[in-house]
């Protein structure tokens, strides 16, 4: 330690030197802040609880977000002990202003090598400064989230490297060590600054000795996403933008309900999103639910809606506009910029119902994700809320004289959903109800026969009938 003791009383968080924030990933665990304990070693350490979200952008208590002008931004980043893991994106990322775009993108973060003993990151500022401050902030969902690392700066021009894993030695002093082990998984900032508004020293070289962190889990090797070095003396500091509109939550009119806008990846339709698209869902989710009851089911209260481009997306869906996942929906970007104005909307609507049909919990509060169902009864019920309910005047789901000869009952989404409207008003005003039932309760074919009177062949058949007569075939 240089010139000054590490506090053992209460941490006062103005005044010390060290200060240190998590991120949590659950907004409700927000007000759990932070724990603080001392031992010798470690300043500071902090439990918390770790929970697990879409995504934030290091709001940490008491620590700004990464800054993009500061001297760390100019100093040249060396690994002088141990190995980057060959997952890691390139040391570079640590000063290049930029965060990870979630919770594991080991694109944007460097770690060292699995299962290593971690290894030595040296920063040469280019010319001996006043460092006013370090900051160091690391993301993950698991175990490498959290930071364990000593700093050591030198004022020499050329000071001599320890062999890693030994301690530095001449030329170097030790200005902290952090460890950020039992904060648990999230996002991860420290802050080191001189005491009084002082500077933690004058140096020309940081050198970080990185140690695996002591989270549970077999992967400890943080992920590093950035790390700032401010110069007293340099000119006023940048930080990211915080983009406001990134990821947010919404509560819903009722106050029953919240929903997660995360558009990281498409932050052009962020506004679009929180306008246009969000209205909607919480008009017609609750709509949706309480059309669809199942005794001892509770639909989700909170839906994550996320904007993604196709390229990002997995390959088997990136040819979608849209799918549900639980609760969570996630919009194909590519396809929503192109129908704002068009499809966007009913897209989401169509995902909403299979959020209320598979995004459910139990009387036990655990995800039910239902019993096997027929995907073209699921589809259709879900086309049919959006084309007959939400927006009819569309005429999206229609039979014409160029789908009729292809149109069977069971042909999925839209024509599923014209024979659903049918049945509806013929045989079975509740079948939407009773769909949804059968997904929690059971379902087979004979079930239509209870609903309607009618075998769903029969139904089938006279749906066809029907069709080729107004159509004067
Ligand atoms: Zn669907």
């Amino acid at each position: 330690m240089r010139d000054y003791a590490v506090s053992t009383a209460v941490l006062d968080f103005p005044s010390s030197k060290f200060l240190f924030g998590v991120a949590f990933q659950e907004m409700n665990h927000r007000s759990l802040l932070l724990i603080v304990s001392f031992s010798p070693l470690v300043a500071l350490c902090a439990v918390v609880q770790s929970g697990r979200s879409d995504g934030d952008y290091f709001e940490l208590e008491k620590i700004p977000v990464p800054a993009t002008n500061d001297a760390g931004s100019q100093a040249t980043f060396r690994i002088v002990g141990g190995k980057a893991d060959r997952a890691s994106a390139p040391l570079a990322v640590l000063n290049d202003g930029l965060i990870p775009r979630g919770e594991d993108d080991p694109s944007r973060n460097f770690f060292f090598a699995q299962g290593s003993e971690g290894g030595l990151i040296l920063a040469d500022l280019g010319k001996s400064i006043e460092v006013a401050s370090v900051a160091t902030y690391s993301w993950h969902y698991g175990s490498r989230a959290a930071q364990r690392f000593a700093l050591y700066g030198s004022n020499l021009e050329k000071p001599e490297l320890p062999k890693w894993p030994a301690v530095p030695g001449g030329g170097w002093s030790l200005i902290e060590k952090v460890d950020t082990s039992k904060a648990g998984a999230g996002q991860h900032g420290v802050l080191m600054s001189g005491k009084d508004q002082k500077s933690l020293g004058k140096y020309r070289h940081l050198l970080f000795a990185v140690k695996p962190n002591l989270s549970k889990g077999h992967f400890n090797e943080t992920f590093f996403s950035e790390i700032d070095i401010i110069d007293a003396k340099g000119p006023k500091v940048i930080r990211i933008e915080k983009p406001n509109l990134i990821v947010k939550k919404f509560p819903s009119k009722s106050g029953k309900f919240t929903y997660t806008l995360n558009s990281i990846e498409a932050p052009d339709l962020a506004d679009w999103a929180e306008k246009e698209l969000i209205p909607v869902m919480d008009k017609w989710y609750p709509k949706i639910i309480e059309m669809l009851p199942v005794p001892g089911v509770k639909p989700s209260t909170e839906i994550t809606f996320t904007m993604r481009p196709a390229k990002n997306l997995p390959k088997n869906l990136s040819g979608v506009p849209a799918y549900a996942s639980g609760a969570s929906v996630v919009f194909n970007a590519d396809f929503m910029r192109k129908e704002l104005a068009g499809e966007a909307i009913g897209a989401g609507i169509h995902e909403v119902v299979h959020v209320v049909q598979f995004g459910s919990r139990d009387k036990e509060g655990q995800m039910t994700r239902g019993k096997p169902l027929p995907v073209w009864v699921t589809e259709g019920a879900a086309d049919y809320i959006r084309w007959f309910l939400f927006e009819p005047e569309k005429k999206g789901a229609r039979i014409t004289r160029g789908n009729f000869g292809r149109a069977s009952h069971d042909s999925s989404y839209r024509i599923t959903a014209h024979f659903f409207d049918w049945v509806i008003k013929n045989y079975d005003k509740d079948l939407m109800r009773h769909i949804n039932q059968s997904i929690h309760e059971g379902y087979q074919e004979e079930i239509w026969k209870e609903w309607t009177g009618k075998t769903l062949k029969e139904l089938g058949a006279e749906w066809k009938e029907a069709n080729r007569k107004a159509l004067g075939l």
